[in-house]
């Protein structure tokens, strides 16, 4: 399992979990023909997910169809058990760039049969992450322009204000249910604009200040 970096130090923190969000912004949930949902929807991936910035994502034989979805991530600093939002901000060690890649197809199937997206999210090499820029660094986090190209073609250009709940808001519910530990990363979902990688396929995620990632699809 590869740990997290923390820019301009040989830190090394190892996530015990990443904990993704669905449907925090009300276009992405449009286009998926989903509902926005009134408190947020988890899943899990696997900390064996996690890749850098020029790894390659590994497209699996058993898919044919994988997508991208851009998000901001939250990496936690200080372990926490049911923390009050007021005290969300001092859990957190910082914020890294983080593609939420998935296969589609899986995915869809497991919806249309009631099965848990474990499969579709969960391969090898599906946690791409940046190195982790320090709170300190970031103003605001809910004023971040999230970016991400294509093969140099644009595809998701939005902000983190479009987020239907806030990161304290977050951290709050996610820690009523399991404890956040040091390291763990919280993708806080993806703004609309998902859509399909194919094989050669080269992906670019930037983040205000926070972090770049690039990333090709083998
Ligand atoms: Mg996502």
């Amino acid at each position: 399992m590869k740990p997290l970096i923390i820019r301009d130090t040989n830190e090394k923190i190892y996530p015990t979990k990443i904990i993704c969000l669905a449907r925090t912004y009300r276009k992405h949930a449009e286009e998926m023909g989903s509902e926005l949902p009134t408190e947020p929807i988890l899943f899990l991936k696997p900390p064996s997910a996690v890749i850098y910035s020029s790894d390659y994502i590994v497209f699996p034989e058993i898919s044919k169809e994988i997508h991208y979805e851009g998000e901001l991530a939250v990496i936690i600093g200080k372990n926490g058990k049911n923390i009050p939002k007021d005290e969300a901000f001092s859990h957190i060690l910082g914020y890294s760039a983080f593609l939420d890649i998935t296969a589609r197809d899986l995915q869809s199937y497991a919806k249309s049969k009631g099965y848990p997206w474990s499969i579709s999210k969960g391969f090898d090499t599906f946690a791409p992450i940046s190195e982790v820029t320090k709170k300190e660094e970031i103003e605001d986090p809910h004023n971040l322009n999230i970016k991400l190209w294509v093969n140099d073609k644009i595809k998701q250009n939005s902000n983190t204000k479009y987020m239907i709940f806030t990161i304290d808001q977050i951290i709050e519910y996610v820690s009523e249910i399991m404890t956040l530990e040091r390291g763990d990363i919280i993708a806080t979902g993806t703004p609309e604009g998902v859509g399909k990688i194919k094989k050669g396929d080269r992906i670019i995620l930037e983040i205000d200040k926070v972090g770049r990632l690039e990333n090709c699809v083998t």
